[in-house]
């Protein structure tokens, strides 16, 4: 019997892409304006500046760090990191956040769940700070009863840690548990290699989500 949900966040619950492509056209203009670049050469440099951290990082939290993609971008550009890179990164994110809500079901689904008394997680591939930032943005932090980062793991999903550490908060055992993401590798084979039960969402067909995983509880 599942007592338990688990929601990937970004891509899942709200449209990650879209946003970021609102804070990235943000530092676009940024640059564009301030620093006699085109647009074609800020695009290239940004592209640059993430595949840099990535290649540097790996599978950690900090290689989707904006602060870092900034700071990287900005050694690209040859524009003083220290006088830039935490303006862009704080304009980046209020331009991804003012965009940033949840899909239509969420907050049904989240009223339904909680009112059969089936916990919910959170378990998300980024640092910390800017999950709970997107949670509180969301209008569900407080709907939530456990969060696992990457950052607190040391490692990003499918790795088995991710998932043990989520259900270690939440006191629930692998079958027990539901999970829900978008991405078939990290969400899905990650959690079903746990023991635990995978969903992949869809999100186009609101009323499908709702009723496909109350069916798992009820
Ligand atoms: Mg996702």
């Amino acid at each position: 019997m599942i007592r338990a949900v688990v929601f990937d966040l970004d891509n899942t619950l709200y449209p990650a892409t879209e946003c970021y492509e609102q804070g990235r056209l943000a530092l676009e203009s940024f640059c564009t304006t301030h620093f006699q670049i085109t647009r074609d050469q800020f695009n290239e440099s940004f592209v640059k500046a993430k595949q840099i951290v990535k290649q540097q990082l790996g599978n950690t939290a900090a290689s989707h760090n904006r602060m870092l993609y900034c700071q990287t971008l900005c050694e690209l550009l040859s524009i003083h990191p220290l006088s830039y890179a935490l303006k862009m990164y704080d304009m980046y994110w209020e331009s991804a956040m003012r965009k940033m809500v949840c899909y239509p079901f969420v907050r049904p689904l989240f009223h339904k769940l909680r009112g059969k008394n089936v916990k919910i997680g959170i378990l998300t591939d980024l640092t910390a700070h800017i999950q709970y930032r997107k949670l509180k943005q969301l209008g569900i932090i407080d709907a939530v009863d456990a969060v696992v980062t990457s950052e607190e793991v040391g490692t990003e999903k499918p790795d088995p840690k991710m998932f043990v550490r989520i259900l270690e908060k939440l006191k629930m055992k692998p079958r027990e548990t539901l999970m829900v993401g978008d991405n078939i590798v990290k969400d899905i084979s990650g959690s079903r290699s746990t023991g635990m039960i995978g969903y992949r969402i869809s999100v186009e067909k609101t009323d499908e989500v709702i009723k496909e995983i109350l069916s798992f509880i009820e």
